[in-house]
């Protein structure tokens, strides 16, 4: 079908891009070592600190996310050293992989990609490691190929139950502006965020969040890094510079999407977003389908990873949902593919934008074959009903 009308992007991101921050970057590149620049970098290194919650310097790269992985990983770590990481899903598995081929020695606990990491468990394996080689703990807070969040607060007190000094890396790419985050508050060492996903940006910029603490470990850290390198990036970023071209545009549309997180507020954002996904498990439920995430817990804010029943194709439906309904769906990631389709609900969004995807997964699922009862959508509309 020849597609008319606006298509719905329902990826747990890239997210749709509000017109503002459109508008925003459609303006000319300006000189990145003027006045004009260092007031515009200046205003949105202090415009993400609220959003990381952090009071210390925030590194932006201009990279997807990956980049901003690497950084944490080359910044603190030296060769050799020891990193545990969690089979909680897709990114997770590709994180540790990256460790590995940078030379660390990684130590990674199995998981069933239907839960986050146990903070009990985590406490058993430090407390094991008397001899403190394991110098890191890598946790991604919302694993975007599942629809889990896993628990920070918890696990900073798994770290220090064991009374251990490793330091703790999260990845909040699909989750930082989306649900509540506190880099300082919840003793995370470095902070992994993305540009297009709650951030509302198109993809290109990462970033790294850094404590005291990971900033002297950056001193005596000997893994190989140039373009990484924090020391040069902080230095030029105090006076609002980059060691290199910034991607101008885009902060000029990140300056946008953070004036728009802060007239809703953040804690308007994030109960925004854990009502949408209510909703959309009322949906999934109403229609007799299991949502991935096991742990009432755990469920993500941002994406709802939804299970097709034994003998049908996710991602037929997803084709489906493309061609009749001009609407993007998350496909199953890794062991997940086929099995699982994924309704992003983050970023610029509102209920009756959640209305009409839930919409159009019905159809999709009874246009596919799959067995479901076709009132589904009901449930999430009478929740949408109240505040
Ligand atoms: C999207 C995503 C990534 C990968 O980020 P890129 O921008 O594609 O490099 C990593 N981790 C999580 C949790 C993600 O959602």
């Amino acid at each position: 079908m020849t597609p008319t009308g606006r298509h719905f992007l329902q990826i747990p991101g890239p997210t749709n891009t509000p017109d503002r921050v459109l508008r925003a970057m459609a303006a000319p590149t300006i000189d990145h070592r003027g006045p004009e620049f260092a007031e515009l970098a200046l205003g949105v290194m202090e415009g993400l600190q609220p959003v990381f919650g952090t009071s210390q310097p925030i590194v932006i790269y201009p990279a997807s996310g990956t980049g901003a992985w690497e950084a944490a990983l080359v910044n603190t770590l030296s060769p050799g050293d020891r990193v545990l990481c969690f089979e909680t899903g897709h990114f997770a598995t590709l994180w540790q992989e990256m460790a590995r081929r940078l030379g660390l020695e990684v130590d990674f606990v199995p998981g069933d990609w239907r839960h986050g990491v146990d903070p009990q468990q985590l406490t058993e394996k430090l407390a094991a490691d008397t001899g403190h080689e394991i110098k890191a703990v890598q946790v991604v807070h919302n694993e975007t190929s599942t629809g889990v969040t896993s628990r920070i607060p918890e696990i900073r007190e798994a770290i220090d139950r064991a009374g251990h000094p490793a330091l703790l890396l999260v990845d909040t790419i699909s989750s930082l502006a989306s649900i509540e985050y506190r880099h300082d508050a919840w003793g995370v060492d470095v902070t992994v965020a993305g540009s297009q996903k709650g951030l509302m940006l198109p993809p290109g910029l990462s970033f790294n969040a850094i404590s005291p603490k990971a900033l002297r470990a950056s001193q005596t850290a000997r893994l190989r890094r140039s373009f990484w390198d924090w020391q040069p990036i902080i230095e030029a970023g105090r006076r609002g510079f980059f060691p290199y071209t910034p991607a101008t545009n885009l902060l000029y549309g990140l300056r946008e999407a953070l004036r728009m997180l802060d007239e809703e507020g953040l804690p308007q954002v994030y109960a925004r977003h854990r009502r949408h996904a209510e909703a959309t498990r009322l949906a999934v439920r109403g229609w007799g389908l299991e949502v991935l995430c096991a742990d009432e817990r755990e469920h993500s804010a941002s994406l709802t990873g939804v299970l097709v029943p034994a003998g049908h194709d996710a991602d037929k439906v997803r084709a489906v949902v493309l061609d009749r309904y001009n609407m993007s769906l998350g496909t199953g990631l890794g062991k997940l593919a086929g099995r699982v389709f994924r309704i992003g609900h983050l970023g610029d969004f509102n209920d009756l934008m959640l209305a009409g995807t839930l919409a159009g997964v019905q159809m999709g699922l009874v246009a596919a074959g799959v067995p479901i009862d076709p009132t589904g959508v009901n449930a999430a509309l009478e929740r949408l009903q109240r505040s």
